[in-house]
C-alpha cells in the first residue's frame, strides 16, 4: 500500500462521510416535512372516518365506546333495548326538522290521492 492509496482511501472516506451527513440532514428536513404533514394528515382522516360518538343515554355527555356497545364505560350495563330506545330518542330529536319536511310532502300526497 503507497501513500497514494492511502490518501485516495482517506479522501474517499472522508468524503463519504460528509456525503452520509448531508444525505442525513436533507432526509432529516424532508422527513420532518412529511412527518408533520402524514401526522396531520392521518388525524384528520381518522376524525373524519370516526366522529366521537357520544353515549346515548340522555344527560350522559360521555364517549361512547365500541366494546360496551357504543355506550359509555358508566352506562355499559343498561339493556340493549333500553340503549337501543334511547338512541331512536336522541336520533327523532336530531332530525325533528326533516321529519316536518316529509310529514308535510306526505300530507301533501295524500290530499293530492284523495
Ligand atoms: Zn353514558
Amino acid at each position: 500500500m503507497n501513500i497514494r492509496s492511502l490518501i485516495e482511501d482517506f479522501t474517499n472516506q472522508l468524503s463519504s462521510l460528509v456525503e452520509q451527513d448531508a444525505i442525513d440532514r436533507a432526509r432529516a428536513v424532508v422527513e420532518s416535512a412529511l412527518g408533520g404533514h402524514g401526522r396531520r394528515g392521518t388525524k384528520l382522516l381518522s376524525g373524519a372516518r370516526r366522529p366521537k360518538q357520544l353515549c346515548p343515554v340522555p344527560g350522559c355527555k360521555n364517549p361512547a365506546a365500541p366494546v360496551f356497545g357504543m355506550v359509555c364505560a358508566k352506562h355499559k350495563d343498561i339493556s340493549k333495548a333500553q340503549i337501543a330506545k334511547y338512541r331512536d330518542a336522541r336520533r327523532a330529536k336530531k332530525a325533528k326538522g326533516t321529519t316536518k319536511k316529509r310529514a308535510t310532502r306526505t300530507t301533501r300526497a295524500g290530499k293530492a290521492a284523495a
